[in-house]
């Protein structure tokens, strides 16, 4: 063991990577405001304007929603251990990692998991959805908004639709949508959603908002069985934060501090304008990616514009484009993982890193990177995206 330990002096990382994303510096002032009780009436004010705040982004008049604390997995685990009970059948839509996640969760409560299975970056049309949910009759439907291992948004309408028409709930993973395109929760009739603090929310991880319908409240007060997670049982944590507000954990008070404020910023900027940002600066950065002669793996139409996965060019190492970007440029991409292994990358323009700065600068060493692994781009990527930030 060393006598004395160097200060803590993280490297700058410009995160463009499918999360965290980049943190508000008034995020991170908001965390080194000094911390109050778990039970004190004023973190019980910041609960309160969290949860208006979350019903704004998630499009909803739920009163059940809060943040729990944990980061997006919690999220996930929360929606599964609370409404899928041991016997019951629960259909996954299954076209990338996170269905993975959640089938397994399903398993793990000993209740079956139905899945119907499309190729990684693929997603579902009305009939076929429907068809499943009424063929299977499940008690729960699971399907991921936004797959952030893809780079698809998976629509949910049709889905909720047939769910509710077979008595079953909707859980969707809005992982990396909240605050990075509309999730309109209440419009599609989704009953269970939650998402994480750290994509959309420019927020450091550690909590997982989350949304419950009153059709799934109700259910949940009828249920028979226990939840058997404490930690993550929605009855124990309604009483905590949104009704008796009795003691059930030590709520990570900071957390909570810049979480509130991300979403008071998200309120300011005004969520349209700010699904307007996200989509603009996708559409600048496909546009470099196209005039360096790259494709993109999803099909326009069908992209998560905060999660874009150009494809590797025949052969390209991708991890030594990432390396490059990391150790010349301090940037931060992801690769592809199962069947999308250095296949594509991940790259991540969402949150408060959505900018036209941020887009050219990626570009640059991206395509950088890209020449220096002996790749020869068609054109300027860019030139590209300024010509496109020009006319559009
Ligand atoms: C990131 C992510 C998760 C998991 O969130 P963590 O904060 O890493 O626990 C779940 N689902 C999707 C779609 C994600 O992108």
């Amino acid at each position: 063991m060393p006598e004395t330990y160097a200060p803590l002096n993280p490297p700058r990382r410009l995160l463009m990577g499918p999360g965290p994303s980049p943190v508000e510096p008034r995020v991170y002032q908001a965390m080194t405001k000094p911390i109050v009780g778990h039970l004190d009436p004023y973190f019980f004010e910041v609960t309160g304007d969290v949860r208006s705040l979350l019903q704004e982004v998630f499009g909803t008049a739920n009163e059940f929603t809060l943040a729990i604390s944990g980061t997006g997995t919690s999220g996930m685990e929360t929606a599964v251990s609370n409404f899928v009970e041991s016997g019951s059948k629960v259909c996954v839509f299954a076209n990338g990692y996170f269905c993975d996640r959640i089938s397994e969760m399903v398993r793990r409560q000993g209740a079956e998991v139905a899945r119907l299975e499309k190729p990684w970056g693929e997603t579902f049309v009305d009939e076929e959805a429907r068809k499943f949910i009424l063929d299977e009759k499940p008690q729960v439907v699971a399907f991921v908004h936004a797959e952030t291992s893809t780079g698809a948004v998976q629509e949910g309408k049709a889905i909720c639709e047939a769910a509710h028409e077979v008595g079953a709930l909707v859980i969707a993973d809005t992982v990396t949508s909240l605050g990075n395109i509309p999730v309109n929760v209440d419009a599609a009739g989704i009953d269970i959603a939650y998402s994480c603090s750290q994509k959309g929310l420019a927020c450091p991880p550690g909590l997982a908002p989350v949304t419950v319908s009153p059709r799934a409240v109700e259910w949940l007060r009828r249920r028979g069985t226990m939840n058997r997670s404490f930690y993550l049982d929605l009855k124990l944590l309604d009483e905590y934060l949104l009704s008796a507000h009795k003691y059930h954990h030590t709520a990570p008070i900071s957390m909570f501090y810049a979480l509130r404020e991300a979403l008071v910023i998200v309120h300011e900027e005004g969520l349209e304008n700010r699904f307007r940002r996200i989509e603009r600066n996708h559409k600048a950065f496909a546009a470099g990616i196209e005039a360096m002669g790259l494709r993109m793996h999803v099909e326009e139409g069908r992209r998560l514009y905060p999660l874009n996965t150009p494809c590797v060019p025949e052969g390209v190492d991708d991890a030594k484009v990432r390396a490059r970007m990391l150790n010349e440029d301090g940037i931060e991409i992801l690769g592809g993982f199962g069947p999308l292994a250095g296949k594509v990358w991940r790259i991540g323009i969402m949150g408060a890193g959505s900018t036209k700065e941020n887009v050219l600068l990626l570009l640059e060493s991206f395509q950088r990177a890209l020449e220096a692994e002996g790749y020869r781009p068609a054109g300027n990527g860019r030139q590209a995206a300024e010509a496109f930030y020009a006319q559009a």
